[in-house]
């Protein structure tokens, strides 16, 4: 069976034949790809519509199961977004004022999100969870900021047992996601903020319990810190957010990704009395401003996709990744072994590897599944969309049970 070509960029390099590889994996065993270098933004996709299929530029076909690392939660382009910004776009690319869509868009928000009485738009994730950082510091008027190991707020606020180099250089103290008993040691009155994905995303798709959750909420109460969920991804979970499904509410909340239907998007929002520091009226000293804020593309495609979304269309997509957690989970269990473990909740599937060869398993699964046709994230990450049906999963799980065979069925591990 031949692996398709990759066709990459970067460095003057614009394609590379990733190789011809016969069926079995064990080639792949002996180390000679390493995924590493491989991430989506280094492959040629060209989409077809709305559908859940990439054609890369030889002509190959792909089940598209990272869906944008879980922005493209209407699929690759939803006809009605679509429709919704080339409207807008007839109307004016660049205004550089208000509009209607970033009113009701705002409305939207509120009206999904029970802690957000206001909110403000940015470009990304990254910003949103900058300015909610730089808010929280400046409200309080402390320094520290309580976050969590392997915890991803973008690219310039992510941690492993450290912040990255890139991270910006807050006071953090870094506490561990779902430790109740560590975290409570680090606490104090000079924390500033607790910032915390309700599932850490990047880190390993790991779902926070109610009980930790609720821990910070009233750690952030008493030490009169402010509490952040970073709802960036989690919030395609539940119409309410994590924070709805679990009951626990942040004092502010992040947003991005699926919320702008598709386009470049961040927001942030929550208290009245803490987003009033950024109100201009107040001539406050600190200042949330950018040019695309309120870009016109983004408000119209993010009120287009607030129509589609509903709580029924987020349970089927919940539902049919429940049954890709389910069937790895159990065709684990069938080979008596734990050296690949799905974890994650409802949409988003997160395939963790464990023991002496795991690097080079995930790297095994990755370009096995390509081999079948199904693209996931390098790192062992699934993000169904609305777009998916039974019909994918089923070709998604029937490429992982011979994967399974192929590896689990004939080798003692
Ligand atoms: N927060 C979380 C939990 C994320 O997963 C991401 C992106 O993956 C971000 C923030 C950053 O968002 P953006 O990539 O839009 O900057």
């Amino acid at each position: 069976k031949n692996y398709p070509a990759l066709v990459r960029h970067g460095a003057g390099v614009f394609s590379e034949f990733i190789g011809s590889i016969p069926g079995s994996v064990a080639p792949l065993m002996l180390g000679i790809w390493n995924a590493d270098d491989l991430d989506h933004n280094d492959v040629i996709f060209e989409p077809e519509t709305d559908e859940v299929k990439y054609i890369i530029s030889d002509g190959a076909e792909y089940l598209d199961c990272v869906s944008e690392y879980s922005a493209a939660m209407f699929g690759h382009s939803n006809p009605k977004i679509l429709a919704a910004i080339q409207e807008a776009m007839n109307r004016g690319i660049n205004l550089g004022g208000p509009g209607n869509d970033e009113v009701a868009l705002a409305h939207s928000i509120k009206d999904r999100f029970r802690s957000i009485a206001k909110v403000r738009f940015c470009n990304s994730g990254s910003e949103a969870n900058t300015m909610a950082l730089a808010l929280a510091t400046h409200v309080t008027k402390k320094k520290k900021i309580l976050a969590f190991e392997n915890g991803y707020h973008g690219g310039f606020i992510q941690f492993d047992s450290n912040p990255s180099p890139t991270t910006i250089p807050h006071d953090f103290v870094l506490g561990r996601f779902n430790d109740i008993e560590y975290t409570r040691s680090l606490l104090s009155d000079e924390i500033a903020a607790i910032i915390v994905e309700p599932m850490q995303g990047a880190g390993g798709v790991s779902v926070a319990t109610k009980a930790f959750l609720q821990f910070l909420r009233d750690a952030a109460t008493k030490h009169k810190a402010l509490l952040i969920f970073d709802e960036v991804v989690t919030s395609r979970l539940h119409i309410n957010g994590l924070q709805g499904y679990f009951e626990v509410y942040p004092d502010l909340t992040t947003l991005g990704k699926y919320i702008g239907g598709g386009p470049s998007f961040g927001a942030f929002g929550g208290l009245v009395e803490v987003m009033e520091a950024l109100d201009p009226k107040h001539s406050s000293p600190i200042h949330h401003s950018g040019t695309y804020n309120n870009n016109v593309f983004t408000m119209a495609a993010g009120v287009a996709a607030a129509k589609i979304l509903t709580k029924e269309k987020i349970s089927k997509a919940n539902s049919l990744g429940d049954k890709v957690r389910d069937g790895i989970n159990s065709a684990m269990k069938d080979y008596n072994t734990q050296l690949i473990e799905a974890s994650g909740m409802g949409s988003m599937v997160g395939v963790r590897f464990s023991g002496p060869a795991q690097a080079r398993l995930r790297d095994c699964l990755f370009f096995y599944m390509l081999s079948r046709g199904v693209y996931m994230g390098k790192r062992g990450f699934v993000s169904l969309n609305l777009t998916h049906e039974e019909k994918h999963i089923d070709q998604l799980l029937d490429s992982f049970y011979a994967f399974a065979q192929e590896v689990f069925g004939n080798c003692k591990w």
